[in-house]
């Protein structure tokens, strides 16, 4: 039996695993953590899309997290905008998800022990050499691990992606910084599922109610210039709100009561993102996930894409027996689109930037268009490449289609 050795255990890892074990191989997955990746505390929304290829999996509903069906807009002054579906419902009435980090990452590697997968933890991969016959993984604990195939799940930071290229990646800079929290205690309009978003005077604020009458948030505000790692260090976190405060001080909306009541911030965080990665494969290992195409979270697709890729990676591996040919037919499946979507991100990035008058009255008067009562129905269709895409399990894939070079 092909055997997958699967680096990271984030989202795209496990969820490449289970398509993997779906598909006749035997995958083995390798997380560095005991805990999961960084950013453990956070939440994020499960587009549509990406639950639908979840779900093609047979994995069932998520469990843990709500549902999130729409969001409203608003500009800074409070002036209410349209209300627009977080794309359409599935046939069954799922709906978008939040859940956080934590709780999506133990569901996708609990789905995968009990389908029998073999899950290591504390296993850092710091090596790969593709060998006469199969790929060697080697892990920072001086251990070592023999495959078929290697699968790069293991997040923006990827040593895989350097094993496949040792070229110097450089990340996209997207201009602005995001924080969030959750925020008890505290009453403000809000209705449970609705994402309540706001382009602020000088930053972007969202919150969302959860059942349990929990403020769920999370905002970003415009620094041109890109941080170095000192400088974010050098933010302490009651400077950090301070900071927050200040921005969202001028804007009519609830954001100034959210952040006081709120305990724990996130540190602040700069988005980046990577565009173009020349180089997805080679004969045996490749990417999947943020290691290939981490998108901006302005978009909120970042976790789609990463399952959308691993059920597509499945399909590959189980209809076309030759591992170099099955790698090159994912990367070619995938390319167009998660580039497509990574520039949609970039879009939604400079659409949050408040950056000077000028700017903000463009962005609010392109705001006012496309998300005006009679205008965002047309928004709506235009979203439907992204939140319509689905991807049957069960369509055989075809190996001769032409080739497209990585
Ligand atoms: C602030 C923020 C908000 C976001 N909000 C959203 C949102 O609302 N919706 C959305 O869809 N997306 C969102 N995203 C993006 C989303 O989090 C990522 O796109 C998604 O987690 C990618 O999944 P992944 O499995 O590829 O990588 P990750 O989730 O990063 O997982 C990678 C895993 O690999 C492990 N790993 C790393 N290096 C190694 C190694 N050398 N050896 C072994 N294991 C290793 C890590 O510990 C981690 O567990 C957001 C991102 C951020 C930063």
């Amino acid at each position: 039996m092909t055997k997958a050795l699967i680096i990271g255990g984030g989202v795209a890892g496990p969820t490449s695993a289970i398509a993997l074990e779906k598909a006749g191989i035997e995958p083995v997955v390798y997380e560095a953590y005991d805990r999961g990746a960084d950013g453990i505390g956070q939440n994020l929304v499960l587009a549509v899309n990406g639950y639908s290829a979840l779900l093609a999996l047979g994995t069932g509903h998520l469990k843990a997290g709500f549902d999130v069906p729409r969001y409203r807009f608003h500009l800074g002054t409070g002036k209410k905008l349209a209300q627009v579906l977080n794309g359409d419902p599935l046939p069954d009435g799922t709906v978008g998800r939040a859940i956080t980090r934590s709780d999506l990452y133990t569901t996708l590697r609990d789905r995968a022990i009990e389908r029998g997968i073999e899950v290591n933890f504390g296993k850092r991969l710091v090596d790969a050499k593709v060998t006469a016959d199969g790929v060697t993984a080697y892990f920072e604990d001086g251990s070592q691990a023999e495959g078929d195939v290697l699968i790069g799940a293991d997040g923006m930071h990827s040593v895989t992606r350097k094993v496949i290229d040792p070229a110097k990646l450089t990340f996209r800079y997207g201009r602005l910084w995001t924080t969030g929290g959750y925020a008890t205690g505290v009453s403000v309009p809000s209705h449970t599922g609705t994402e309540f978003m706001y382009l602020g005077k000088r930053g972007f604020f969202c919150h969302i109610l959860d059942d349990e009458g929990r403020i769920w948030w999370y905002a970003s505000i415009t620094r041109p210039e890109e941080p170095t790692s000192q400088q974010l260090a050098a933010i302490s976190p009651e400077d950090w709100r301070q900071q927050l405060i200040d921005t969202f001080s001028v804007d009519e909306s609830a954001a100034v009561d959210i952040i006081k009541a709120t305990e724990s911030i996130w540190p602040p965080r700069p988005i980046q993102d990577i565009p173009h990665l020349p180089t997805w494969r080679n004969e045996r290992m490749a990417v999947i996930g943020d290691a290939c195409h981490a998108v901006s979270p302005s978009a909120g697709q970042g976790v789609s894409m990463a399952i959308e890729d691993s059920v597509v990676l499945g399909k590959c591996m189980r209809d076309i027996p030759d591992i170099a040919a099955a790698l090159e037919r994912y990367e070619q499946i995938r390319r167009e689109r998660v580039e497509k979507v990574v520039a949609f991100g970039k879009q939604c990035s400079r659409t949050l930037e408040a950056n000077g008058t000028v700017r903000r009255v463009g962005r609010d008067l392109f705001a006012r268009l496309a998300f005006g009562e009679k205008t965002s129905a047309k928004g709506h269709e235009s979203m439907r490449w992204l939140y319509d895409h689905r991807i049957d399990w069960d369509e055989h894939v075809d190996a001769s289609t032409g080739s497209r070079t990585a």
